[in-house]
């Protein structure tokens, strides 16, 4: 098996998930980017539930979104063009809007792209983003995109499919889980001393192709035109939260990249 970002044959077998520890997760050594072997089989059902939030009104997720937008305007203080790849229940663009931001939602299923639209007058283009190729005008200043990456199979090509959307020097956010924050790390750690055995439905397969770190994530970068502005770790229950973020451990990473003005 190769890293499916590098390219290196240089793997390691870091855990297992599943009863029969049959789903097999391999860190690279070169780029540490942990690959789910994929031929243990994968649920795409999650993969669309993460596009699809299953309730449009606004609850729990609200938090979430209003901490993404806090994020946003802390470094992004202009309001511009923003795109929301799998924008759900419209949240975040929501949010946005009242703060000067010119909306549009990007979502696979008809029902929030009807609704956002009837509801609150929100565009939202109805697409999967891999597939979805703008015209040279639909240029957004700035692009998010949050707990869809690690669902991907080809992370490099979403990567070429986001920097297509913004202008030169635009700028993504992206949002994913972060393998080396301190509950995985914990996790792992009592999976292996058996001290607890996670118990998994019968019809479990794991959802997500790649675990990401920083160094993977900005090798991803690096390869496909960005710039890492910013790269900070974050958890949205523990206690420990503020310690998580000042030794880059927390459960989650949020980074914000820039699309360089010159193909490199
Ligand atoms: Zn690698």
């Amino acid at each position: 098996m190769k890293c499916r970002l590098c390219g290196s044959e240089n793997l390691y077998l870091f855990y297992q998930q599943g009863n029969n520890n049959q789903f097999d997760f391999y860190r690279c050594r070169s780029c540490n980017l942990v690959n789910y072997d994929l031929q243990g089989g994968i649920d795409q059902k999650k993969y669309t539930d993460t596009f699809v939030d299953p309730s449009f009104h606004f609850h729990k997720q609200y938090k979430g979104q209003e901490k993404t937008f806090e994020f946003i305007s802390r470094h992004i203080p202009q309001p511009g063009g923003l795109l929301d790849i799998g924008c759900g229940n419209g949240s975040l663009l929501l949010i946005a809007r009242d703060h000067g931001w010119k909306v549009t939602g990007m979502e696979l299923s008809n029902f929030y792209a009807n609704e956002l639209g009837r509801r609150y007058g929100i565009k939202v283009i109805t697409a999967n983003f891999l597939d979805y190729f703008p015209s040279p005008e639909e240029k957004y200043d700035l692009v998010t995109l949050r707990h869809v990456l690690e669902h991907l199979p080809d992370p490099i090509s979403a990567m070429q499919r986001i920097s297509s959307l913004l202008r030169e020097g635009g700028i993504a956010l992206l949002e994913f889980p972060n393998i080396d924050g301190a509950e995985a790390r914990f996790r792992r750690f009592l999976a292996k001393t058996r001290l607890h055995r996670r118990n998994y439905k019968e019809d479990y397969f794991p959802g997500h192709c790649h675990e990401f770190s920083e160094k993977p994530f900005r090798l991803l970068c690096d390869m496909t035109g960005f710039r890492v502005i910013l790269w900070e770790t974050y958890s949205s229950k523990t206690i420990l939260n503020g310690l998580n973020r000042l030794m880059k451990t927390g459960s989650k990473a949020r980074a914000l990249i820039q699309k360089r003005s010159a193909p490199v």
